[in-house]
């Protein structure tokens, strides 16, 4: 049922290139036309060499290749090698989950790529180049100033993580020290006492907090500083 022969599908990858569009995927399809388009890449070591899939849900037309994966891409917790086959039926069970998280890893490159590129914009009212003030951290819009005459333009510009509405959650796995250090961490994420939260430790697996990306990324801070094993569900795309 699935078919390699329309070199046409290759063309989804160009939206990884070149769309500047918010959630590009599922894309149309090169092929059928319909929007059911999906990419999927899976790094397999620290080389970048990978696996590039490219397929659609509808007409079932698929392309994969050995591909140098590029080091935007994060692979998803759901597969390992040995899940991912040449055909992508397994892929595809798994396209809404893999579309929202690629559209995700899409703004946030998108995002370094806005924040790196300083284009010279001059003042509307003097003409002297404006200075651009990028958000402090992860926070806030993005605002654009003259340094001579103060004239100003304050953008809406929001950093992905914060128009991310998805909620996450974090599961603390088996096989963390207990540790006063450790307890103390678990304690600042799940906001229980040191006894309940040393209980977490001891009979995880246990969700010990559910919130948006920003917050999340709060937490995965602390955990992250006592090398505490967890999970963050759905995959976590910022760093
Ligand atoms: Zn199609
Ligand atoms: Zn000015």
């Amino acid at each position: 049922m699935w078919h390699d022969d329309n070199d046409n599908i290759m063309k989804l990858y160009v939206i990884v290139d070149t769309d500047r569009a918010d959630y590009p995927f599922p894309a149309s399809c090169p092929v059928c036309g319909t929007r059911s388009g999906h990419i999927y890449m899976h790094r397999y070591d620290e080389e970048n060499n990978g696996g590039l899939w490219l397929w659609c849900s509808s007409c079932h037309s698929f392309s994969h290749s050995r591909y140098k994966i590029p080091d935007w891409w994060k692979n998803l917790s759901l597969f390992t090698i040995l899940d991912l086959e040449a055909v992508p039926e397994k892929l595809d069970k798994q396209a809404v989950y893999i579309d929202a998280f690629v559209n995700r890893l899409l703004a946030i490159k998108a995002d370094k790529e806005i924040k790196k590129a300083q284009p010279p914009i001059p003042c509307e009212k003097c003409g002297t180049d404006m200075i651009r003030e990028l958000p402090e951290g992860l926070g806030g819009g993005m605002s654009i100033t003259c340094p001579k005459c103060g004239w100003g333009v304050a953008t809406s510009y929001f950093d992905p993580i914060l128009r991310d509405t998805a909620e996450y959650q974090i599961k603390l796995l088996e096989g963390n020290q207990v540790t006063v250090e450790s307890i103390r961490a678990v304690n600042q994420v799940a906001h229980r006492n040191l006894l309940k939260s040393r209980q977490l430790i001891e009979s995880a697996p246990h969700v010990i907090f559910k919130g948006d990306a920003l917050e999340v990324h709060e937490k995965k801070e602390i955990l992250d500083e006592e090398s505490i094993l967890y999970k963050i569900e759905p995959d976590f795309p910022y760093d």
